[in-house]
């Protein structure tokens, strides 16, 4: 089942009213398995309305319209829909019956144009508001539906939930959406890309959508199906297919950050880890201990920003510094190698590059960042080059060591 919904109100268009019961709507509506294809927004125009009523009707299973149900001559969404079905208004006395009554309760007068509220479009099925005075109406079509809600968010939101959403759980077949997240780190969207395309091309369902962040990507599946068992059968199907070939670059499919899943291997393996920075200038360690319990395997580090304080603190000799540069690879390999050693634990992370927008040589311009990491038995060191200015590419670096 698919559904179309009209905000109605001439505040809409204008830049002081944003339409959020269309947002919503659409939750709702797809917690049930059916996909909105298509919004808008029209003002308070019998015409215009009438003609967008037509017009989705002919297209949608299920035509949803907010607000302009007021009492006031401007809400003619009631008018407007009996136009577009060809219908009469008549008089539901009922529902006028209810109106009165509210008034009566809040001990108020009831103005003669709040009898337009007790007028529904001939056949439809009144949706009580216990809210305000305006009901909603459901209005069967040859099969399709037309539902009218009252515009103010409260009232829509309880008379959806009330009377809309048990009707359309009849209505429609029973269908769950499940999603599964891969994320991605140390290629680009196109490398991504080309692998994987032939696996999720083959498959309308699940659904496949990529988003690039900084410094990692994210595949997201999202299947539709009859039950939540077929579902995951599903997404495990193509998943099994799609993370071979990504290898361990999919870092997880359960939502997890990265650092989340470097702390719970490291803890595995009952190992610990410390950092070297330099361009990051403590954004490594800020990730590595923005998890909670990060002090089972995290030991600490250095912010060696100066060419003083890698010598002092990570033993680096003055020779090298000035042969190879503080941003260079040997450098790297020492910053990881002496901070290992300070601290005594089984890995240790160094990152040094420039982060600009001065500096940088002919060899290593602004961008460059070398990451070295020191294991027990091995120091590996990978040199980097990131776009963009000096903010991106420190999260950059410190995603790239991570
Ligand atoms: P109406 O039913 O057109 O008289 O609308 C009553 C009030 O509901 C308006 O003044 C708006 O504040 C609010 N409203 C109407 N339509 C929407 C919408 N699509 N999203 C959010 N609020 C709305
Ligand atoms: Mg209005």
């Amino acid at each position: 089942m698919n559904a179309e919904i009209i905000a109605v109100g001439s505040e809409l268009l204008t830049p002081h009213r944003l339409d959020t019961n269309s947002l919503h709507l659409t939750e709702e509506l797809n917690a049930l398995g059916i996909e909105v294809l298509r919004k808008c927004v029209v003002g308070d125009d019998r015409e215009r309305l009438s003609e967008a009523v037509s017009a989705a009707l002919a297209r949608a299973d299920l035509v949803i319209l907010t607000g302009g149900l007021g009492p006031t001559e401007d809400d003619v969404t009631r008018e407007a829909v009996a136009g577009a079905l060809g219908r009469e208004l008549v008089l539901h006395q009922p529902a006028l019956e209810r109106i009165q009554d509210r008034f009566r309760r809040f001990g108020r007068r009831m103005a003669e144009n709040n009898r337009r509220q007790a007028y529904v479009v001939d056949g439809a099925e009144l949706l009580p508001n216990e809210r305000g005075t305006a009901p909603g109406q459901w209005i069967d079509v040859n099969g399709r539906v037309v539902m009218l809600l009252p515009g103010p968010p409260h009232e829509l939101e309880s008379i959806f939930r009330q009377q809309c959403l048990p009707r359309l759980q009849r209505a429609v077949p029973p269908s769950v959406i499940r999603t599964r997240f891969l994320r991605v780190a140390g290629m680009t969207e196109s490398e991504l890309d080309q692998l994987i395309a032939p696996v999720y091309t083959r498959y309308q369902n699940p659904a496949t959508t990529i988003l690039a962040a900084a410094g990692e990507i994210q595949v997201h599946l999202r299947a539709r199906c009859g039950t939540t068992e077929e579902a995951e059968c599903l997404l495990e199907e193509v998943c099994r297919q799609i993370t071979p070939l990504l290898g361990d670059r999919v870092y997880t499919s359960t939502g997890e950050a990265l650092e989340q899943c470097i702390g719970r291997l490291l803890l595995e393996r009952g190992a610990t880890v410390s950092a070297a920075e330099s361009c990051t200038g403590g954004l490594l360690a800020e990730r590595i201990t923005g998890v909670a319990g990060s002090s089972n395997y995290f030991a600490g580090g250095f912010i060696t920003y100066s060419d003083e304080l890698k010598e002092r603190l990570l033993g680096i000799s003055a020779e090298l510094l000035r042969s190879e540069g503080a941003v260079s690879e040997p450098a790297a390999r020492e910053m990881a190698l002496g901070c290992r050693r300070a601290l005594g634990t089984t890995y240790a992370l160094s990152v040094t590059g420039f982060a600009g927008p001065d500096g940088g040589t002919e060899a290593n311009p602004v961008g460059t960042v070398y990451v070295g990491l020191a294991s027990p038995d091995d120091c590996e060191v990978k040199r980097l080059r990131f776009p963009g200015d000096r903010t991106r590419i420190r999260s950059f670096a410190a995603q790239a060591a991570l």
